[in-house]
């Protein structure tokens, strides 16, 4: 049994969708579980349903507008029939999220946010699963919903692993033994059946629920790349495809900001030992790239790009020794703001940390330090880590840039530079 998860880049428009059919058509035989995400920018697009609502500013309507439209004329690319049942099964999907937003009640973000932007994940699904079951592909459409429980979490649902571990086995096993189960990358539902999301492009993340699960004998993620480079294509124009990277790299890379793979696909893959392959939708023949027990000596350097970094620089006020008493009191801040620090630095009387440059979050970390440390902020910074690092390459990424924070490791080098 393989999972297949397929991304919104994969799935853009009509001829994308076609593509992904005749790679899912080469597998057939196998017994194979399909995760598939919101089509495109679509996960965007209902973000702004969502602000727009809060907004009350009248343009919910004209979005979900544009967003059926689209969607439909996808189905006109795929589907000769104008009466085909698809349209009313996606019409439908509209409708309730019509209603959502004409209720108007005062609610709590985050939940809004969840019932809104899970509608791109059914969208996209029932349009594969009919356009499949029409050309001879057979599969079913499952609601990821019915198995997938987390709590209540919502925009960031924990997974509740037993259950969801019993409903896979009670409702999706059976289905195997039907052909393809196509389902929803992103969603999760909650004790009282309300929809949550696992956070953005959580999608890898939710084929790597299903591959432990089902002790499934590889996942697959299907990308617009020929796997994972050794650097941000978007980024560097030398970069080279890893044939093979261990867990601990790619967990590693995922930790430092690479994009090619959620950082939570890793950890229930490698938990049971169950190869992680990136391959490329455009190139499907390709190898690409496996991750799972490799080591990691061959390796070139391997360079990951954080951008809108902000530096803040804390000092004592009273110049007592930034010590063990007062990292404790700085950490439990950041924590407790639920807010990463990427890179840190301690010096006598200042400590420096590095962080994604959130408006809201740094505000709440000045409420509370403020008045034991002056505070200094830089902001507009990149973050670059380089693994497997030569003194040449370091040389060759920092020069004519202003480097602000610079660590070493033994395999681990990061510049923070403006
Ligand atoms: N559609 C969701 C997002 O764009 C989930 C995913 O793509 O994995 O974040
Ligand atoms: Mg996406």
């Amino acid at each position: 049994m393989r999972v297949f998860k397929f991304g919104g880049a994969s799935v853009k428009d009509a001829s994308s969708m076609k593509n992904v059919a005749n790679i899912i058509a080469q597998y057939k035989s196998d017994k194979l579980v399909v995760v598939v995400s919101a089509l495109g920018k679509t996960t965007n697009a209902l973000e702004e349903v969502v602000q727009a609502y809060f907004a009350k500013n009248g343009e919910t309507k004209k979005l979900i507008a544009q967003l059926k439209e689209s969607h439909f004329n996808i189905c006109k690319g795929l589907f000769d029939d104008d009466t085909h049942p698809v349209y009313d099964a996606l019409s439908n999907f509209f409708v309730e999220m019509e209603w959502q937003v004409e209720e108007e009640r005062e609610e709590e973000y985050n939940y809004v946010y969840d019932q809104i932007v899970s509608v791109g994940e059914l969208l996209s699904t029932t349009i594969i699963s009919h356009y499949m079951n029409s050309i001879g592909i057979h599969n079913t459409w499952l609601d990821v919903r019915d198995v997938l429980k987390t709590d209540d979490t919502y925009r960031e649902g924990k997974v509740d692993w037993n259950k969801t571990s019993a409903l896979i086995h009670e409702k999706v096993l059976p289905l195997l033994e039907k052909g393809i189960v196509l389902t929803q990358g992103f969603l999760g539902c909650t004790p009282e059946n309300c929809t949550t999301t696992l956070g953005r492009e959580g999608s890898d993340y939710t084929a790597a629920i299903f591959t432990n699960i089902l002790n499934a004998e590889s996942q697959t993620i299907w990308k617009d790349v020929p796997g994972v480079l050794n650097g941000d294509p978007r980024k560097f124009d030398d970069t080279q495809l890893l044939d093979q990277i261990s867990y601990l790299e790619a967990v590693e890379m995922t930790f430092y900001g690479a994009t090619v793979i959620h950082p939570k696909t890793i950890k229930p893959l490698q938990n049971k030992n169950i190869p992680l392959l990136v391959k490329s939708f455009i190139q499907p023949q390709d190898k690409g790239t496996v991750v799972g027990v490799a080591n990691s000596e061959h390796l070139p350097a391997v360079r990951m790009v954080k951008g809108d970094q902000c530096l803040l620089t804390f000092h004592t006020k009273d110049f007592s020794f930034v010590a063990e008493d007062v990292i404790s009191h700085l950490l439990d801040a950041f924590s407790k703001a639920n807010f990463k620090i990427n890179m840190m630095q301690n010096g006598a009387i200042s400590f420096q940390a590095c962080v994604d440059d959130i408006p809201e979050k740094i505000a709440k970390i000045k409420a509370v330090l403020a008045s034991t440390f002056t505070i200094e902020e830089k902001h507009h910074l990149t973050l670059l880590t380089i693994r497997h690092y030569t003194d040449e390459i370091i040389l060759q990424h920092k020069t004519g840039k202003n480097l602000l924070l610079e660590q070493r490791r033994l395999s681990t080098w990061q510049g923070l530079m403006v």
